[in-house]
This record gives C-alpha cells, sequence and structure tokens, in this order.
C-alpha cells in the first residue's frame, strides 16, 4: 500500500531528503543487523563468540529457533567433553534473550486458585470498575476497566469479588522467585509483569526453547498461576510477542525476523503508542506497523515531537535501547503494622516485633545485606509516637540478634499505660553481607547455617512452613497466606 505521509507532516522541500536519508538509514541498519546476527555465522568457526562474551544488554543475533539443521556431536549431548571445550555450535550463536513474563488475567487467576469453586467461572475483580476478569469472562466480550454495569449485562452470571491486594503481592513474589532460578537478570515492570535477560546463558540451557517452556509449566504447577511468554532481542518485541496469543501464549522471536513478526500486526500492539497517537496515524492511513514504518523519522518527529517520534520510529522496527532493569539495593528496610482497636498485651506486642524482625532479617539475607543501626516506632491509641534507634557493635542479619535489640528498644519506649496501636521495626545503615568467620564463635556460625537453612525451606514452601514458637501464637490472631500473615498493614515496604 502506498502510503503519501510525507505530503501531511512536511513540507516537499524536506520530503525529498527524509525520504533518502531515511531509506539510507534503513539500508544501513539492515546492514548492521545482518552483520549482527550473523547470517554468515553457518561458516563461523567454531570457537568465534561464545556465550560469555555477550554482555547484558547488547542485542544478541540468535540463529533461528525454527530453521532445521544438522545437529553436531555436542549438540545432541550437551553434557559431551566437546560442549565443554566450546565446540557446541549452540553455543556460538546468540539466543533472543529478553524475555517477557506476564501471568494472564491476573487478580482473576489468584482468586481461582485460592478458591477453586471460582475455577472455569466468569470471575470479575473490583470495585465499580473491573480491576480484572477472568479469560472465562473475556471470552464473552468483558474488558478491564469496564463498569461492573456494563460488564454484568454483558455477562449476567459472572462472580464479582472485591479483591485481596495482599494475597496479589504474594502470588507475584513467589512468580519471581521462581523466575529467580532461571536467571539472575529478573525486572519487575509491574505487579505481574516481569522481564527476563538470557544473555550468556546459551550453554548452561541449550534447549533454550524448551527451558522456557519448563518455567511455563513451572510457575503453573507451583502457583496455579498460568502465564504467557515472549522471547526477543528486545523488550519492544518480547512483550509484543507475549501478549499476542494470550491465555498461555508462547512465542520466540528468532533474531532478524523481528520485522517479519511486526509488519502484519496492528500499530495499537506496540507499547507506547496510546489511542490519541493510533488515532491520528489511523486518520493518514496507517494502521499495521509495517505502513508505520515507510514513515521517515523526520515526519513522525514532526507530527508527535521529537522524542516521541524517534521511539515511534524505532520500536517500529523492533529496536528499544530499554535493559533488563536489576531491583535496586535498598538502604534501609523497616515492617510495621497496626493492630485494630490497640492493645496493652505485651506478650502480643513481643510476638509482632519477633515477627517483625523475621521478615526484616530474611530481607537482609535475601539482599545479601547486614544492619548497623536498628529502630523502633510505637505509636499509641491516642496518636502519641515514640520512636528510637540504636547502633550496634556487629553488623547483623540474624534476626534472632535483630530481636534482642528491637526488644529491648520496646522495653524503653513502652513507658505509658495507653494501648498501643502501631509497632514497626526498622533497620539502617546496611553492609554488605560478611560470613562469620570467627573460627570459634560457633553459636554465630550455627545461626548462619540455620538462617540460610531457613530462607531455602521458605523460598521452596512459603513462609508458614517454619516458624518460630510465639509465630504459633500470632497464628491465632492472624490468618496466614502463603508468604507469612496477614497483618492489618500488608508489609511490603523494601
Ligand atoms: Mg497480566
Amino acid at each position: 500500500m502506498d502510503v503519501c505521509v510525507e505530503n501531511v507532516f512536511t513540507g516537499p522541500a524536506i520530503e525529498a531528503i527524509n525520504v533518502i536519508q531515511a531509506t539510507a538509514d534503513e539500508e544501513k541498519r539492515r546492514a548492521a543487523l545482518n552483520r549482527q546476527c550473523g547470517s554468515q555465522d553457518k561458516e563461523d568457526p567454531r570457537y568465534g563468540g561464545t556465550g560469555q562474551e555477550t554482555g547484558a544488554q547488547s542485542p544478541g543475533p540468535a540463529d533461528s529457533a525454527e530453521t532445521p539443521r544438522t545437529e553436531t556431536a555436542a549438540e545432541k549431548n550437551p553434557w559431551s567433553a566437546w560442549a565443554w571445550l566450546g565446540m557446541c555450535k549452540n553455543s556460538s550463536r546468540r539466543i533472543p534473550n529478553i524475555v517477557h513474563v506476564d501471568v494472564d488475567a491476573f487478580f482473576a487467576s489468584v482468586e481461582q486458585v485460592l478458591n477453586p469453586r471460582l475455577l472455569g467461572k466468569p470471575v470479575l475483580v473490583g470495585r465499580g470498575v473491573v480491576a480484572s476478569a477472568s479469560y472465562e469472562a473475556k471470552f464473552r466480550g468483558v474488558r478491564t476497566a469496564m463498569s461492573f454495569r456494563e460488564a454484568l449485562r454483558i455477562c449476567p452470571k459472572a462472580v464479582v469479588v472485591p479483591g485481596q491486594y495482599e494475597h496479589y503481592a504474594d502470588f507475584a513474589e513467589r512468580v519471581r522467585r521462581i523466575l529467580e532460578t532461571y536467571t539472575p537478570a529478573v525486572e519487575t515492570a509491574a505487579l505481574d509483569d516481569f522481564y527476563l535477560d538470557f544473555a550468556g546463558t546459551e550453554r548452561l540451557y541449550p534447549d533454550y526453547q524448551g527451558t522456557l517452556r519448563r518455567l511455563q509449566a513451572e510457575i503453573f504447577g507451583r502457583t496455579g498461576l498460568n502465564v504467557s511468554i515472549g522471547a526477543a532481542r528486545t523488550k519492544v518485541v518480547a512483550s509484543i510477542a507475549s501478549r499476542l496469543e494470550r491465555p498461555r501464549g508462547f512465542r520466540v522471536i528468532a533474531c532478524g525476523e523481528e520485522e517479519a513478526f511486526l509488519t502484519p500486526l496492528s500499530v495499537e500492539k506496540l507499547h507506547g503508542i496510546g489511542h490519541v497517537h493510533t488515532g491520528v496515524l489511523a486518520e493518514r492511513g496507517i494502521v499495521t506497523i509495517g505502513q508505520l514504518r515507510q514513515v521517515p523519522k523526520p515526519a513522525l518527529q514532526a507530527a508527535f515531537g521529537e522524542a516521541i517520534g524517534q521511539q515511534i520510529w524505532e520500536r517500529a522496527r523492533g529496536l528499544d535501547g530499554r535493559e533488563v532493569l536489576l531491583p535496586s539495593t535498598p538502604k534501609s528496610v523497616s515492617r510495621e503494622t497496626t493492630i485494630e482497636g490497640g492493645t496493652i498485651d505485651t506478650e502480643f506486642l513481643g510476638g509482632l516485633i519477633e515477627y517483625l524482625s523475621e521478615r526484616i532479617g530474611s530481607t537482609l539475607r535475601e539482599y545479601g545485606k547486614q544492619a548497623r543501626t536498628i529502630g523502633l516506632r510505637i505509636r499509641y491509641v491516642d496518636q502519641f509516637l515514640a520512636h528510637q534507634t540504636v547502633r550496634i557493635s556487629k553488623p547483623t542479619n540474624d534476626e534472632r540478634e535483630l530481636l534482642v535489640t528491637a526488644k529491648d528498644l520496646f522495653g524503653r519506649l513502652f513507658t505509658r499505660r495507653v494501648a498501643v496501636r502501631l509497632v514497626g521495626v526498622s533497620v539502617t545503615n546496611l553492609e554488605t553481607d560478611k560470613r562469620p568467620h570467627e573460627l570459634f564463635d560457633t553459636n554465630a556460625n550455627r545461626r548462619w547455617y540455620l538462617n540460610r537453612g531457613l530462607d531455602s525451606v521458605r523460598g521452596r514452601y512459603g513462609w508458614n512452613a517454619v516458624f518460630y514458637g510465639k509465630g504459633l501464637e500470632l497464628r491465632e490472631h492472624y490468618a496466614t497466606k502463603p508468604n507469612g500473615l496477614v497483618l492489618s498493614t500488608p508489609c511490603l515496604s523494601r
């Protein structure tokens, strides 16, 4: 289709230059892509570019996953001596390393897992408007952000649930932990939306597609949630690929095939292009990404502004400079909770402080940190606030040591005969975790091993798999969820 966009966006004098420049740009880019993707890879020497050379951000080329080719001995048996010597042809090729994992109908699916009676039924989550709809409801035409009135008119048999947000955070955390067992580079883009970077894992996972399929099956097996997976060289293509065939979508876009994949798709599939931009483009007869690619960059910049025009031009080509961002290391960790109506029961408050200290210890170990300063905060029912911090001589992430200090602070702060409404523990002055080297301090060593054991059991079976004595009493007051207790204030702060 001929697209005469130039007439709309730019004057005739610049038009000709733009087109020539765009064509030249296009050719250069194609040449660069071909070089990167190594269409000459077939003749590549065996030792050429191993997986280790793959930079975490570099858009790595890969062999077309669908192209049938003869397997080498090393590929047939990736554990053979040939493979270990780097003779594996696979390892010299790069993979579409950015993987987008998106949980299908997240809130509604969690509700179905928590209450199996909802399985197979249309479920709507939210208050007033649909925050999430199960696929049973989506197939009947219900959409997210629709009013309940409209949704129930389309799907009168839908079950409406208000939503249990603390459970959603837990499930998201469980999914993230599973993803982290495959690659340490996991970015949480939204609660149920993750980007992974598999660059440099070619030898670890010789069967890349099989690994991603296994990942999808493992998340379902361990959480009951279906996820859609898309893999490509860039975030924008990976996210389009994962969203294309939901639920349980699975698409791997081989390097060099991005443009062919994007060409027939509608422009609204491009992440970052809103309804307004889609409308402006549609007015000019641009409906597919392939048509959008024919528009010169300066024309897009003239229509949408320099930055957005540039972004649209890049995205239409599957280009995206965004990297998979790793979670930043916290500067402090705090956990606090409110007690409905308040209490002066020091045993109960002690139990809560113990639980909060445990959570902090676990978070510190997760980030490989130790804390040197510990603080405690209590607020009475009359809003009187007491807060104190103390610096300890030896930094720690052992919850027992944190607890001793926190309880000591509580003894100092709880001086009034008034019920306490909020209690919180915090740690600051974080340092890198160091294993105790004290040869004769067997207690510290024992605690170190015990805590790591505890973390690994909880990582696998959930928080409630192991708890200290006081935790038993708290369970009489609070409901439990897979990742701990359901406190009045969800402990989500970092
Ligand atoms: Mg989702």
